[in-house]
């Protein structure tokens, strides 16, 4: 069945912030879990005095990923037939002994008795010895499914779409490009294909500037005047080889990207000032770029300076743990400025050369994908936007998906505003023929044809609508749990700290690493100095890591990314607090301190409007409400509200216990927003000791 976390909570006090709370099991009395994502919880609530929990989804509007909801899918048997949701079903199932059932859970009571040709209320019937109190809309993993058609003599097959990339689908077997893993192409299919060169560095280092100037001087002339529109990425050549630059600098698009699972770039050039060295952004960047595994070449500009020092940033880089081939390490560093134009011709060459290490190769036959970098809607327009091709050939007319919706590619401009009608891999182009203006980081995927493209399109709309309903909350420590459990490697908790000052930052990441655990290694993607920054956030999201600030304030565009990406922020104001908590989470990550069991759900039906506050009238559809117990306030499947329920009312007399099937009057702490329609969970918190 869906559920035997038992996660332990000192981790989760780290790791899952102010839900203190963590496994969740279902008991006679309780539906499965239904919809929900944790979201934002209110600071008071956090643990411990010092610590400021910020607890949100997970990374929901990333592209949908198999991994999450589904069940492991199976390849689909032979005669593939329509994927769910199916069409209705034969009437005298029970008797249709062997006949097969191709499924996609999670699916609803009501959908799966449809398709078995039963009565809802014959399955939630049968659900009850098996633990689960259900109504027609609850919905059931693959496990239970599978059960109720072992039960009903049908043979369950899961339906998952297929996998093949290059290989085109035919519209009645919609073949699922985005779950298709990078397959072995034909060594003879691959052509070397154009490196992806992102700049980064600490601002006014003269990243733009780098970038204006090689755009200037080394776009092929005549071509359009030689200038280039600003579609967010460019190409040059030089000596005979096309660079492509993305012309957003920084590392917020480039950890965006990742962060959605879309990692374009081959090579990082980090700019260094030569009369400035390094500075925090700078070290930013260079644990962006470390913790996507990508080459650096470090570009020391503005070497036209008389304080110019390219050799104390050099040292300084050495210390960073970049050692220069100057100085008999691997990072290539060269001299140069982008206001006079010297060295950039050795950083080209130095470019072409690194491309050419890392044989970046593509297939221009094979199906085509492309991510997306930058994307807009312009009044009259419609949606368009800036894609890098990464395989295949993007082509006017291909039809496409790009995340869960379909399109088909109208026009396509190179960056210099010219009309192509196609761009192979490395190239950027801007396409339009967007249904819906898409994510940057979606991928784009060509389809056979468009009926294809939109039947994918609705299957992945619906999937997306039945994640919300149906998602397990699964925190990394789940993960980290299960891989525990095989008890093959250790577990990794991965942590990024940002402190007032360097001294405290060394200090603490010392007394961290001092941990002994053989059960657990703590890894640090990065400790710093300075606020929390949205890229900071952006940076954990994309690496899994918890963040760690010591005396540290979150600012404001961080807070929303927190939230949006559902990473996990600790802050503390006394450094033995902080070490006793990770303590904790090691520890914890032994033995699970809370479990959660959920006791039931209600309906809201109507919002009361009291002297003082709001009451929900509300009906309990499944379990039962306690007053006494811990109450959540599900909206579209999000946590809007997470606390201690106040009032339970019958009528006018205050109540300790609601059963389902009553009406009731419900109040939740000092919570006023509710809204018809929102569920409310109502949940109970165990307390398991601690062995260690
Ligand atoms: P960014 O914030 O990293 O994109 O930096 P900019 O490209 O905006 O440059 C910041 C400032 O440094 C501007 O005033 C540039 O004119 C100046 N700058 C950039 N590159 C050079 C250079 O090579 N030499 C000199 N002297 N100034 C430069």
């Amino acid at each position: 069945m869906a559920k035997n976390d038992n996660a332990k909570a000192p981790v989760l006090d780290l790791i899952g912030g102010a839900r203190k709370k963590k496994a969740s099991v279902p008991t006679e009395e309780a539906t499965p879990a239904p919809a929900r994502k944790p979201a934002a919880k209110a600071v008071a609530a956090a643990p411990k005095k010092e610590a400021l929990d910020l607890l949100a989804p997970r990374k929901n509007n990333r592209k949908a990923e198999p991994a999450a909801a589904a069940p492991a899918p199976e390849p689909k048997p032979v005669p593939a037939p329509k994927p769910a949701p199916a069409p209705a079903p034969a009437a005298e199932p029970a008797a249709d002994s062997g006949k097969v059932m191709n499924i996609k859970a999670p699916i609803t009571v009501a959908d799966l008795a449809t398709q078995m040709g039963m009565k809802p209320f014959k399955l939630i019937a049968e659900l009850l010895p098996m633990g689960v109190f259900a109504n027609p809309g609850t919905t059931l993993d693959s496990d239970q499914v599978a059960a109720l058609c072992e039960k009903h003599g049908f043979t369950y097959e899961r339906v998952r779409r297929e996998k093949g990339a290059g290989v085109k689908a035919p519209v009645e077997e919609i073949k699922e490009p985005e779950a298709v893993a990078v397959e072995e192409e034909p060594e003879d299919a691959l052509k070397v294909r154009t490196p992806i060169i992102t700049v980064m560095g600490h601002v006014d280092h003269g990243k733009t500037s780098l970038l204006d100037y090689i755009r200037r001087t080394k776009v092929t002339a005549g071509e359009a005047g030689g200038i280039t529109q600003h579609i967010g990425a460019y190409t040059v050549e030089h000596a005979g080889n096309t660079l492509t630059f993305i012309d957003t600098p920084g590392h917020a698009i480039f950890t965006e990207m990742r962060a959605r699972g879309a990692d374009v770039t081959d090579i990082v050039v980090l700019v260094v000032a030569a009369n400035d060295g390094i500075m925090p952004q700078t070290k930013e960047a260079i644990m962006h770029a470390k913790a996507a595994g990508k080459t650096i070449i470090v570009a020391v500009n503005k070497c036209d300076l008389p304080a110019a020092d390219p050799v104390r940033v050099r040292t300084q880089l050495m210390e960073n743990d970049l050692m220069p081939t100057d100085f008999g390490g691997e990072i290539e560093c060269v001299d140069v400025s982008a206001h006079t134009g010297a060295g950039i011709d050795d950083l080209l060459d130095l470019l072409c050369l690194q491309a050419e290490v890392l044989e970046l190769k593509a297939n221009p036959k094979a199906n085509c994908r492309a991510s997306i970098i930058e994307a807009r809607m312009e009044q009259g327009k419609g949606s368009s936007a800036t894609v890098i091709v990464q395989s295949g050939t993007l082509k006017v007319g291909m039809p496409f998906i790009c995340g869960p919706y379909s399109g088909k590619i109208k026009t396509m401009l190179d960056d210099k505003g010219q009309r192509i009608k196609k761009a192979t891999p490395g190239m950027p182009a801007e396409v339009s023929g967007f249904l819906e203006t898409p994510n940057v980081g979606d991928e784009l995927v060509e389809m056979e044809n468009e009926r294809a493209a939109r039947k994918l399109s609705d299957e992945r709309l619906e999937e997306l609508r039945q994640q919300r309903l149906t998602a397990p909350r699964r925190s990394r420590m789940e993960d980290i749990l299960a891989m525990m459990g095989d008890g093959a490697q250790k577990a990794v908790l991965k942590l990024y700290l940002k402190g007032d000052v360097q001294g405290s930052v060394e200090a603490i990441k010392k007394a961290i690493m001092d941990i002994e655990s053989d059960k657990v290694e703590c890894q640090f993607i990065g400790a710093a100095a300075g606020p929390i920054s949205e890229s900071d956030v952006l940076l954990a999201s994309s690496s899994d890591a918890v963040i760690l600030g010591f005396n540290v304030k979150v600012e404001s565009n961080a807070v929303k990314a927190v939230k949006r990406e559902g990473v996990q922020v600790k802050i503390f104001s006394i450094v033995y607090e902080l070490i006793d908590q990770v303590k904790d989470a090691m520890l914890g990550l032994l033995e699970p301190e809370t479990r959660e069991t959920v006791l039931g759900h209600a309906e809201i039906k109507q919002v009361f409007k009291l002297n003082k506050g709001k009451a929900a009238g509300s009906y309990v559809s499944d379990g039962k409400m306690l007053r006494t117990a811990e109450a959540r306030v599900l909206r579209d499947g999000q946590v809007v509200f997470d606390g201690k329920m106040s009032t339970l009312r019958r009528f006018q007399d205050e109540v300790e216990e609601v059963k389902a099937g009553l009406e009731c009057g419900i109040r939740l702490a000092d919570y006023n927003d509710y809204e018809v329609g929102d569920i409310i969970e109502c949940y109970s918190l165990e307390k398991i000791k601690q062995t260690l």
